[in-house]
């Protein structure tokens, strides 16, 4: 049996960090401070200024992040928000923790990313207080495009860029054109921790001073609360110091995502499978994702050939069981169709050109 080819390996990522990452984790300890020090204050400036964005706030997960960012931007109870519902149930779950509730837009068939002419027609029926654009799968949606429109509404965009750290458009990253961003740094994403973390980053002061008392318990200062709606959401130091050792890294790391994904668009050629088109900077390939229609055939005969792969994600939002009574169960058809056709290949930095090769092979032979 051939070596097997996981869909990612973490092992290999920690072991290709692990003397940088020893020595801020021992900082960290023999400082004697714990939650919400110099490492998270560093970390912070520094992803700030990685991202073109006046502020950052570290939290403690990418789900917390979207949830108390879109809280400072004054959503709640019965607001209405747009958002896609094939990008894995986060949005939507912070939507439900804030009682709020989500519209589902349609995708793209081609980019897979909020359909816009779709959006444009929810927007022109009015009621709407946010949109929530999610970079899917690392490309940077075209946001002058998304702000047109949001600007024409009034509503604010929210960029969920769990799946982006480091996209770019015209010299601008993901996370600095809305007028707030989440990140996650699961241990999976592009940049990851090695435990949860998230933050939010925007430009104005207002917000960023909002989410840093939402984060903890409401309060302006130590046990006094001046702000509603506050939790316990904090990003701890030995997090933030392996983010920041990691951080000079991310930008390598992208681009051997993006060079993997550049072979197997150019060298992929079957006629069952669409593979996406070879992107620039605008993605960092945090996920590579084929469309066939048949699945489940093509998987097995991977598998076959120990090669694994994963769907991301098999269930839209609207069709998750905990949603059932949220209504409108007509779906989406690109969103449906998608959910049913799309494959995840193994894509990550410490792929080796060998492997590529064999997951390439074994596609065009199929
Ligand atoms: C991972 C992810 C999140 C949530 O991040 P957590 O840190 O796991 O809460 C949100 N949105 C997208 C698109 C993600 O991929």
């Amino acid at each position: 049996m051939a070596e097997e080819i996981s869909i990612n390996d973490l092992g290999r990522h920690a072991s290709s960090t692990e003397t940088a990452v020893r020595s801020s984790v021992e900082r960290v300890l023999r400082s004697g401070w714990y939650i919400l020090g110099k490492d998270g204050e560093a970390f912070e400036q520094d992803f700030a200024q990685y991202c073109g964005t006046n502020h950052c706030i570290g939290v403690a997960n990418g789900t917390d992040a979207i949830e108390l960012g879109l809280r400072a931007l004054g959503i709640g109870a019965g607001s209405r928000v747009a958002t896609v519902a094939n990008a894995g149930l986060y949005t939507t779950t912070a939507l439900m923790a804030l009682g709020a509730e989500p519209v589902f837009v349609d995708v793209d068939h081609g980019t897979k990313l909020m359909d816009l002419a779709h959006l444009e027609r929810i927007v022109s029926e009015g009621g709407l207080d946010a949109v929530v654009v999610t970079h899917l799968f690392g490309l940077l949606h075209d946001m002058e495009a998304v702000l047109e429109i949001t600007a024409r509404a009034g509503v604010p965009a929210f960029e969920d860029c769990a799946q982006s750290h480091g996209a770019r458009r015209g010299g601008r990253r993901a996370g600095s054109f809305g007028t707030a961003a989440s990140f996650s740094f699961y241990p999976t994403k592009n940049l990851g921790a090695l435990g949860d973390g998230g933050a939010v980053v925007t430009d104005d002061p207002q917000v960023a001073q909002r989410v840093r008392r939402l984060r903890q318990y409401g309060w302006d200062s130590k046990y006094h609360a001046s702000l509603r709606g506050g939790r316990n959401s904090r990003l701890d130091e030995i997090q933030a110091a392996i983010l920041r050792a990691k951080l000079p890294l991310l930008d390598g790391w992208n681009g051997r995502r993006r060079d993997i994904a550049t072979r197997y668009s150019r060298e992929i050629i079957h006629p069952r499978v669409q593979c996406p088109p070879v992107y620039g900077e605008e993605f960092v390939s945090h996920l590579y994702v084929v469309v066939c229609d048949d699945r489940e055939a093509l998987r097995a005969h991977l598998a076959a050939s120990s090669i694994l792969t994963d769907v991301h994600y098999p269930v839209p939002d609207y069709r998750q069981p905990a949603l059932a009574d949220l209504g409108d169960r007509a779906g989406l058809p690109v969103t449906d169709d998608l959910a049913a056709s799309i494959l995840t290949l193994p894509c990550y930095p410490e792929l080796s050109n060998e492997e590529v090769t064999r997951v390439i092979s074994c596609i065009t032979t199929w």
